[in-house]
This record gives structure tokens, C-alpha cells and sequence, in this order.
């Protein structure tokens, strides 16, 4: 199986979504938003190879973590992600945030894009667009990206935006308070 370019893999972060997470930080973007956060995520070659396995392995060494995925774009590697997506699924309880260049209608309209969206819980989509941005907003850049509830939203048929629900799972010193 191919390997994954990865900028990064961050334990513990809490700015990636809620809760403590394992962050996976892919290398490769094509969208060159201006004032990108991260611009040498934009060449894939700037990551290490990482098998499925081995990032899973990593993610695994964190029980109650749970996973984002972020770079640079995951979803220009959509195929080692979705394999990846999958064995969380598979294998743990653990919830899956998602952030993307490309806006949700964007995924949709594509088959090989749209092949994640079963596995994930929480899409981040769009671009960063800085006149747009407000450091207000919690988990995304600017007030274009959507926090999407992927699996109401593929119920639906429409845009459900998160509504907060996941924060206290894999969390159960919290949830048993
Ligand atoms: S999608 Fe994200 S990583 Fe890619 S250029 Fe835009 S802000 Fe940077």
C-alpha cells in the first residue's frame, strides 16, 4: 500500500477540535490560500512516509485521544486517509475531525473526495480566506469554514453544522462526573 506524506503528528492538542486530540498533519495542498497558516505544508515532499499501520500505531498509543486530520489538505491523499479512517472506525471509539481546502459541495461532487465522508464525524471545509478571518472563531480560521456534522449532513441531504455533541466523548473520567 502507498504511504502517507506527513508533516506531523501532534499528541494532545486541543485546538483541532474539542477535547484532547491526536492530530495527523498532512503534507500536500494545492489551494495556496493567502496568509495560509502553514505554507510549508504546500509541498508534499516536505512530509516523512508513514504506512496506515504506522499511523495507526500512533494515534493508538493515546487511548483517549481522539483524531483530526489537518496540513496541509488530507483530502489530496484521500485514499491513504480514508484507509486510515476506516481502521479508527474499526478498531476504536474514537471520533474523527477532518479539515479541507475544499468546501463540502466540492467533496460531494466528486467520487474519488467523497470517498472519507462515511468515516468521519466533522468536516472543516473551505478555504482560509483572511479578510474573513476572526479570532473569535473557535476551531477554524475564517467565517467562511463550516464545522460540519458529516453523518446528519449525509442523512439530510443538506449542511448540518456541528452542534457541540462530541466534546465529552472518550472522555470518561468526564463523563462519568
Ligand atoms: S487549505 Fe489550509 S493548508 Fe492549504 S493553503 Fe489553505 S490554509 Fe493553507
Amino acid at each position: 500500500m502507498d504511504k502517507l506524506s506527513i508533516l506531523n503528528i501532534v499528541h494532545d492538542t486541543s485546538v483541532d477540535g474539542p477535547g484532547f486530540r491526536t492530530a495527523i498533519y498532512a503534507a500536500g495542498c494545492t489551494h495556496q490560500c493567502p496568509g495560509c497558516h502553514n505554507p510549508q505544508s504546500w509541498d508534499k515532499d516536505n512530509g516523512s512516509l508513514f504506512s496506515v499501520d504506522e499511523l495507526f500505531d500512533k494515534i493508538e498509543e493515546d487511548e483517549f485521544a481522539n483524531v483530526t486530520f489537518t496540513g496541509g489538505d488530507p483530502l489530496m491523499q484521500v485514499e491513504g486517509f480514508t484507509k486510515l479512517a476506516i481502521r479508527i472506525k474499526q478498531e476504536s471509539q474514537k471520533t474523527i475531525w477532518c479539515y479541507t481546502g475544499y468546501s463540502y459541495e466540492q467533496i460531494l461532487r466528486s467520487q474519488r473526495l467523497s470517498q472519507i465522508l462515511p468515516f468521519i464525524d466533522v468536516l472543516v471545509d473551505g478555504r482560509y480566506i483572511s479578510s474573513l478571518r476572526n479570532e473569535d472563531l473557535q476551531f477554524r480560521g475564517s467565517s467562511n469554514q463550516r464545522i460540519i456534522d458529516i453523518n446528519k449532513s449525509l442523512i439530510n441531504g443538506n449542511v448540518i453544522i456541528w452542534n457541540g455533541n462530541h466534546v465529552l466523548q472518550n472522555i470518561p473520567s468526564l463523563i462519568e462526573l
